[in-house]
């Protein structure tokens, strides 16, 4: 039996014919990689290959490495096996990666999501006989509003937080999820501050993607001056010497995670809203269907129950354990704290 195109090993995705690996979790020579978040772009390989709006962002993380960006469905070869890059929608510079080789086609999604999030360029979906997925929010409880009302409730929520005379502070991811509520945000209502991990990140953004103005929270700011404002914070920040600082605030978390009952509450946060940089239950599905894919293998997110369902509608499905995390890493949750309502 002829080895398949792509091996999961104890370094990651490994394509064997073509020596090169895909979003490694170990050192390795050569490596195609899907987007900028630290579980899939690991620091120590020889060669970093990834789309060009990925690369400002590996090298403010990783520093000074060896990097080639590729456009959108460019292809490339190596040692006769064809790659291309296409859009994932999950950050900008998401991609997921193509493998051809002898007229078979195996598609990586890394992490994607459908909706169009006005930021990322927009999921595509690519036909395949094998898709490796991820499945982050893969149970049948999870279905995202769009991303319209739920970027209305947050303004409303800070136009409400304003007349109240308090700071409003919203947590989300550096990378990605930051941008993604930047862009949204309604300046009419005030001005939005940042967390100086978060300004760092926006900067690094800002020639590839048109964002509102922020200004970085520094020790010369005055809580005065805060105050009505919005606040743009990492997670980590809660909690933090530093965020005691801006009282009187009230705080809120936009991440997948917040659909769970208790999980805002277990955080101690005010104030939560779903909004998720990776597919729904309804969206993976979907996604699957159009790839026309047999083979479906299910890498980090709720792989068993995922990949069973899957079985049941027909397709070939199992899983495979990498050490991809999703949004897992944010807020431990079970199966039964899943909202219904
Ligand atoms: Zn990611």
């Amino acid at each position: 039996m002829k080895s398949p195109l792509l091996r999961f090993t104890d370094k990651g995705i490994y394509c064997e014919v073509a020596g090169v690996y895909l979003d490694p979790w170990k050192a390795v020579d050569k490596a195609i990689i899907s987007h900028g978040h630290s579980d899939h772009s690991r620091w120590g390989h020889q060669q970093y290959i990834t789309h060009h709006n990925n690369v400002p962002i590996l090298k403010h993380r990783l520093g000074d490495i060896v990097v080639s960006g590729k456009n959108w469905e460019e292809p490339f070869t190596i040692n006769n096996v064809k790659f291309s890059l296409h859009p994932a929608g999950h950050i900008v510079g998401s991609s997921q990666i193509r493998v051809e080789h002898q007229g078979e086609v195996w598609v990586f999604t890394g992490d994607y999501k459908i909706e169009d999030d006005g930021l990322a360029t927009p999921y595509q979906p690519v036909k395949c006989h094998t898709f490796i997925t991820e499945c982050t929010f893969g149970l049948p409880a999870f279905l995202w509003r769009p991303q319209r009302e739920v970027v209305d409730d947050i303004n409303q929520w800070w136009a409400t937080n304003k007349t109240n005379g308090q700071t409003s502070v919203l947590f989300g991811y550096t990378l990605g999820k930051a941008q993604r509520l930047l862009k949204h945000l309604d300046t009419s209502i005030g001005k939005i501050y940042t967390h100086g991990a978060v300004e760092n990140m926006t900067e690094v953004l800002r020639p590839i993607i048109t964002l509102p103005p922020t200004e970085r929270i520094t020790g010369d700011t005055k809580k005065e001056a805060l105050k009505g404002n919005l606040v743009l914070a990492p997670p980590s920040a809660h909690g933090s010497t530093w965020i005691r600082k801006l009282v009187p605030y009230v705080t809120a978390t936009a991440s997948g995670w917040m659909a769970f009952r208790g999980a805002r509450r277990r955080r101690a946060i005010d104030k939560g809203f779903v909004l998720s940089d990776h597919c729904d239950w309804p969206g993976l599905l979907s996604a699957i269907k159009a790839t026309g894919a047999e083979k479906v293998i299910c890498t980090h997110g709720y792989t068993e129950i995922f990949s069973k369902y899957l079985r049941e509608q027909g397709y070939d499905a199992r899983t495979e354990s990498t050490q991809f995390e999703g949004e897992a890493a944010e807020v431990n949750v079970t199966q039964d704290q899943v909202e219904t309502a």
